[in-house]
């Protein structure tokens, strides 16, 4: 599958004083929806702070923690978070993100929190029904054709982005 999101991975430093976070330390992630796809910029709470302007432009916000040495070294990303994202992907045409909803969809799945109801066919592509398991809302996620291979690309590039296992 070609490549058409270059993911770039939590650094752990602050993207505009270029401090390297320490161990304890919040701080902000944010994903920027770019031409050459989505780009995740972590800022230490002062520089996040002075930034408006990169808040309104951001399609995902979240705080976070720089893990302490003696914790596990992956954060747990807020399953709200990825819900977010989730939510923020419906209507979206592009092949990545369409890619990137219905991974999470799986995901979602396994964790339990969405539930499948149906397919259908609309305009010759299938669509999953689902619902939140706390909501009645019925759910679409476009099911892209994608192999086991594909889809194991795709859950990696998600977990660089949120720093978790999909
Ligand atoms: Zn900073």
């Amino acid at each position: 599958m070609a490549k058409e999101y270059d993911i770039a991975k939590a650094s752990g430093v602050c993207s505009t004083c270029e401090r390297e976070l320490a161990g304890g330390e919040e701080f902000v992630a944010a994903l920027f929806d770019t031409a050459e796809g989505f780009r995740r910029d972590d800022f230490c709470k002062s520089c996040w702070e002075g930034r408006s302007d990169e808040a309104e432009k951001a399609f995902s916000v979240w705080h976070s923690r720089i893990p302490l040495p003696s914790e596990p070294k992956k954060p747990v990303v807020n399953n709200n978070v990825l819900v977010d994202f989730f939510e923020k992907l419906d209507a979206q045409s592009e092949p990545a993100k369409v890619n990137f909803r219905f991974v999470l969809a799986l995901m979602l799945m396994r964790k339990k929190m969405l539930i499948y109801d149906g397919s259908s066919d609309e305009e010759g592509r299938e669509v999953w029904t689902m619902h939140f398991k706390s909501e009645q809302a019925a759910v679409k996620v476009i099911r892209p054709e994608l192999n086991a291979e594909q889809i194991a690309e795709v859950g990696t590039q998600l977990g660089a982005l949120f720093e978790v296992e999909i």
